[in-house]
């Protein structure tokens, strides 16, 4: 709205804003932008700036490359690293359009909207709290990054061993003065990893703000001198990188929390229940999309706090989805195995579907799995009936293109892009000798 405008056009003459990033993500989930001036702002707003489509990842052909940009005005925030300098910026994340002004079914930000309102005409408004991992790398002499890790700190570690916190700090500090309201921030587990979580919101707004968060945390990161890696398993041995996601619906009729019950034992509700069944039931089918590299099938094995077999618990973190004991408003279900490396438009909408799936029908949740999935031996996996999560991209992106869900929730642009992607990377994988395959046979045999 016009409101709106005037009252970006506010700040922009406050700071002293010179350049506008118009922002959007490719197939990947990866950042782009094109830069205009700030005098540039209303024609930008209207939806005029254009740009080479079929340049982008995924995106299209060279018959149909001209697509433009509709700025979201809800996602104006000045750069807090840029306020300082002799060029004030701000940026806008957009959505892409044809010539013509529709959608443009390529871009992963219209793929969660379409899943957000579809989600609305059943009556649920989705909220999604997404826990981000990462490592601080230090580089060498030439800015890139090497495998040392930036500290040696453990879970929850102070400085001064944590040499990590006065990064967490400036990336706390930038987030929130970009918006972001911040719940926690903290060392991991692994040396060199470390966490900050923000606040829950609609569905769009959390892969916005989940696309902003990894942009400000390697921006930051570098201001320091190290590399901040969302890269799912950079260590065998030592935990990897997760982006548990945290979904609840909200019914928009009763103005409640959906997951809430009142009369069950575990405080859920039926639609919690049958949510539960969907992800369990269609899980296999989209970590395609919530674990999209070769190497997120190296994060997804028993002992590092990350899933590999598809059950749910209310509170056993072995699980592929936990029930956090918050109840009330707060109820919601935590799925673990996404990693920080995913487009999180897609994988938002991905978990979104498979959930709304099991409500739509009517499916029942398999009982609770309360043990230590780590410890149980193979038979008593067996006897649960609990299966495992794909164990390489090949067999996920298998199940991916014969289960339906991707390609209705994705569109089929998308859908054949991404499967197209993914299959060339297995296959790059697939026909390179690596290390491991050297160290272990070319003496041996
Ligand atoms: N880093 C773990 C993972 O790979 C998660 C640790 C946690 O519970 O926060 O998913
Ligand atoms: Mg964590
Ligand atoms: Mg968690």
């Amino acid at each position: 709205t016009n409101t709106n405008l005037e009252s970006i056009r506010e700040i922009i003459e406050k700071n002293d804003v010179e350049l506008l990033h118009l922002q959007f993500v490719d197939i990947e989930g990866l950042l782009k932008n094109v830069t205009v001036t700030s005098e540039q702002l209303e024609d930008a707003a209207a939806g005029q700036m254009m740009f080479d489509g079929s340049s982008i990842h995924g995106f299209s052909t060279i018959n149909q490359s001209d697509l433009y940009l509709q700025p979201d005005l809800n996602t104006f925030a000045v750069l807090p690293w840029t306020v300082e300098s002799d060029c004030p910026q701000a940026r806008f994340i957009c959505f892409i359009t044809y010539p013509d002004g529709t959608p443009f079914e390529g871009d992963p930000r219209f793929a969660l909207k379409r899943t957000a309102d579809y989600a609305a005409k059943l009556g649920y408004a989705i909220s999604v709290g997404p826990e981000l991992e990462f490592f601080l790398f230090e580089t060498d002499n030439n800015g890139e990054p090497i495998m040392t890790t930036q500290d040696q700190g453990g879970y929850f570690e102070t400085s001064p061993r944590d040499d990590g916190e006065k990064v967490r700090i400036k990336i706390y500090q930038t987030l929130r003065r970009m918006g972001f309201t911040i719940e926690a921030s903290h060392h991991e587990v692994a040396t060199g990893q470390h966490e900050i979580n923000f606040k829950f919101q609609d569905a769009l707004s959390s892969a916005d703000a989940a696309t902003t968060y990894k942009w400000v945390v390697k921006t930051v990161a570098q201001s320091f001198g190290y590399h901040a890696s969302f890269m799912p398993k950079p260590f065998g041995g030592a935990n990897g990188s997760g982006m548990h996601t945290n979904i609840s619906l909200f019914d928009t009729e009763a103005e409640s929390n959906a997951f809430y019950g009142t009369t069950d034992d575990k405080e859920l509700s039926t639609t919690a229940y049958q949510f539960i069944a969907g992800l369990l039931n269609n899980v296999g089918a989209f970590t395609a999309v919530t674990n999209p590299l070769v190497n997120s099938y190296k994060r997804l094995v028993p002992g590092y706090e990350a899933p590999c077999y598809i059950a749910w618990s209310a509170s056993n973190r072995s699980a592929l989805i936990r029930i956090p004991a918050t109840r009330g408003g707060g109820t919601r279900v935590e799925i673990r195995c996404p990693d920080p490396s995913a487009n999180p438009y897609l994988a938002f909408a991905m978990i979104a579907a498979a959930g709304l799936d099991g409500i739509e029908n009517g499916l029942t949740a398999p009982e609770e799995v309360t043990d230590d999935i780590f410890s149980m031996d193979d038979a008593s996996i067996n006897a649960k009936n609990i299966d495992h999560l794909p164990t390489s991209l090949e067999k996920a992106v298998d199940a991916f293109e014969a289960n339906g869900l991707g390609e209705d929730i994705l569109g089929s642009h998308i859908f054949n892009e991404y499967l197209k992607l993914k299959r060339e990377e297995w296959d790059s994988f697939r026909t390179t000798v690596h290390d491991w395959e050297i160290s272990q046979y070319q003496r041996k045999f």
